[in-house]
């Protein structure tokens, strides 16, 4: 997530006053502090924000149960280790350590991480050749002069593409410009002729390091749904809430309670799979058809020797804009892993979910040789993510899309009736689209429910 270390100094401290000694307290292990009290609470989904709103009321005496459909907890926070290494396939970035959530929670739950520098970096044009670092860190600097200026020149119904291409012709076809414009706007957002003009800036940042999880990200919700009652394999297909009890029905069962806590994905919202009853509000409706769903897919690739640049970062800037143009070094801070992990965006992530292994890696590899030259061998292993036809998030994470108003974000997040309640980062009109604004938002929805 790359735009964000544009905006980030220039909010220093803001976060920290945001974050209450409340909500950070609220992280801490306070088991059963409270009284039991009789009222059931059923949260759909155990990833972040389910597990942190779950743990919240057990921890304030409410009965509360998690109906999970996956066969494991984490959601878009998840591990895979079969290689040898943590390979998160969700969040691997703590973005801004300095008031986030997350940083907290890392200590808490024993997640080691390791400082990326994002200054650490070479970049390469094709034909393997060097970009100069000043030639770079002009464009850097002028894009983000763009980037803070654009906004002012767009329109509510017009895309990021259309302002930027009227106003800056020339670099449309620049292969620099297209990298700049894939790793910082469309890794984040999403399509650039989606992204909305006037709220591609919209969100809040931490400050301090960007650091990223060396041991796994999933140690995070596995701390976090220790003693909860979890039940997994259980899809959620119906909420019916007509009645004083609310009515979940799950693989076929149905199950009561008196408040429900909804933090499936956007992407799961959207594609209509759980049925609500009565028809949510119209503003709920509109909300979850107005904001946007990104698609963003990550690949791990290992080999027995590395032939790269001892950089954190390994940049290339080829004329098919969002494929596998970012590598992350993942031997700067695993010195005896030879491996990179690299990222497909948007429409081209989608794509990538059609191929095959082979194919994925013959494009790949010929971005590598074309850096590195013929000799370069193929991996030994590769791992890859298929968020878009993930029938449990349908996408990565939310975005401003064209029609997106920030006042959608809210209304994602408002309760319907008093007992049907809504998480996830899709909800957090500040830290949408990140692991700390899906942990917020699970904790906002549980002292909503407290305090009633
Ligand atoms: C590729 C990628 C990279 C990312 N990188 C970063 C990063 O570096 N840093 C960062 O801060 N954030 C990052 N994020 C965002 C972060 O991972 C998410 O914002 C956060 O994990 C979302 O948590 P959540 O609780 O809102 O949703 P989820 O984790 O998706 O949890 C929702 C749960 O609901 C379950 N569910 C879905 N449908 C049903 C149903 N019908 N019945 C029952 N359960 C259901 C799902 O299985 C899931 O477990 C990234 C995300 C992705 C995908």
């Amino acid at each position: 997530m790359q735009r964000r270390k544009f905006i980030k100094d220039n909010l220093t401290g803001l976060p920290i006053l945001l974050l209450t000694p409340s909500l950070l307290a609220s992280s801490c292990n306070k088991e059963d502090d409270h009284e039991p009290n009789e009222k059931t609470v059923i949260v759909i989904g155990a990833g972040i924000s389910g597990l942190a709103a779950a743990k919240k009321l057990k921890e304030n005496g409410f009965n509360v149960t998690v109906l999970e459909a996956q066969d494991k907890i984490g959601g878009r926070l998840r591990t895979n280790r079969t290689l040898g290494v943590a390979f998160d396939e969700g969040a691997s970035w703590i973005h801004g350590t300095s008031g986030n959530p997350i940083t907290t929670l890392a200590q808490q739950a024993g997640m080691s991480t390791a400082f990326t520098d994002d200054e650490s970096l070479v970049c390469y044009d094709i034909t393997g050749v060097l970009r100069n670092n000043a030639v770079f860190n002009d464009a850097e600097t002028e894009f983000e002069i763009i980037l803070n200026s654009l906004k002012n020149s767009g329109g509510a119904s017009q895309s990021f593409e259309t302002v930027f291409n009227r106003l800056y012709p020339t670099k449309v076809n620049d292969r620099l410009w297209k990298f700049l414009l894939s790793t910082y706007i469309t890794f984040d957002l999403g399509d650039l002729d989606k992204v909305s003009s006037t709220l591609y800036e919209e969100g809040e940042e931490f400050s301090g390091e960007e650091r990223i999880s060396t041991n796994g990200y999933d140690t995070i919700p596995n701390y976090l749904a220790s003693g909860l009652n979890i039940q997994l394999n259980q899809r959620v297909s119906k909420i019916d809430y007509i009645d004083i009890k609310v009515k979940i029905t799950h693989n076929g069962n149905v199950t009561e309670a008196d408040y429900v806590i909804v933090t499936v994905p956007l992407g799961v919202l959207k594609s209509g799979k759980i049925q609500f009853v009565p028809n949510l509000p119209i503003a709920k409706q509109t909300a979850i058809q107005k904001v946007g769903m990104n698609c963003v897919n990550k690949f791990l690739l290992t080999w027995n020797t590395a032939f790269w640049d001892n950089k954190q970062y390994i940049y290339y800037t080829p004329e098919i804009k969002d494929k596998f143009n970012y590598f992350v070094n993942v031997k700067k801070f695993h010195p005896n892993v030879n491996a990179l992990m690299t990222f497909a965006y948007a429409n081209y992530a989608r794509q990538t979910e059609a191929m095959t292994d082979a194919q994925i890696i013959g494009e790949i590899m010929l971005h590598l040789r074309d850096i590195y030259g013929n000799s370069i061998p193929n991996p030994t292993n590769m791992l890859r993510t298929q968020w878009q036809t993930n029938e449990n998030s349908f996408g990565s994470y939310s975005f401003t899309q064209v029609g997106t108003e920030m006042q959608h974000f809210d209304d994602l997040a408002e309760e319907v009736y008093g007992k049907l309640f809504f998480a996830g980062e899709h909800t957090h009109i500040d830290y949408f689209s990140t692991a700390h604004g899906a942990y917020l938002s699970g904790i906002r929805e549980a002292d909503k429910i407290i305090a009633l």
